[in-house]
């Protein structure tokens, strides 16, 4: 299962710390801080709106026929679902903020959490908001509209608006 974007190794100085107090100090409503703009011993997650624990996302096959598409097309018929490809592999993606989140943004159950939140790292976690994937989709018009340019076109079905046909006349002037 994979939890966020990327599978990271977890140097313990940074591990994931939902479950600490705020850092003394912070300042509701200030603009967060760079990760480089932080002091030594500082713990970024203090800085967080806790992002990495309002989603899950786990790999899929990548599609390779419309069968396989048709699939990616009913998960985004479903809300807060979404579909991403980074380097090459795809993943669903859900909007979900996890039950045992406070409303403090730290976790409730910190000393039982499991594995794949300990194994989580700031290292290269989701806390700057300028991630940008390789495809990213929400609709299902837009998988289909990626699978016609990646794919042929379904015989008798297609999402693309026909060719329009020349204005009437236009042949008759062009005749004349
Ligand atoms: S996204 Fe990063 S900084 Fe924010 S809570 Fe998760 S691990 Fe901490
Ligand atoms: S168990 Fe705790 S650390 Fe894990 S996702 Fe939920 S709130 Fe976040």
């Amino acid at each position: 299962m994979t939890r966020a974007r990327t599978v990271r190794t977890l140097p313990p100085e940074h591990a994931k710390a939902n479950g600490k107090p705020p850092a003394p100090g912070r300042c509701p409503g200030r603009r967060k801080p760079r990760r480089e703009e932080l002091n030594p011993g500082d713990n970024l997650c203090a800085h967080c709106s806790a992002k990495c624990c309002k989603y899950f996302a786990l790999p899929i096959d990548t599609p390779t026929e419309w069968a396989d598409f048709e699939y990616i097309r009913w998960f985004l018929f479903h809300e807060r679902a979404a579909v991403f490809v980074e380097n090459g592999d795809w993943y669903l993606l859900v909007y979900t903020r996890c039950k045992h989140l406070r409303e403090d943004n730290r976790c409730a159950i910190y000393p039982a959490r499991p594995n794949v939140c300990r194994e989580y790292s700031t290292t290269n976690c989701e806390y700057e908001d300028d991630w940008v994937y390789d495809h990213y989709f929400e609709t299902s018009e837009q998988v289909e509209e990626y699978a016609e340019a990646v794919l042929s076109p379904r015989p008798g079905r297609t999402i693309r608006s026909p060719k329009p046909e020349p204005p009437r006349g236009a042949s008759a002037l062009r005749d004349a």
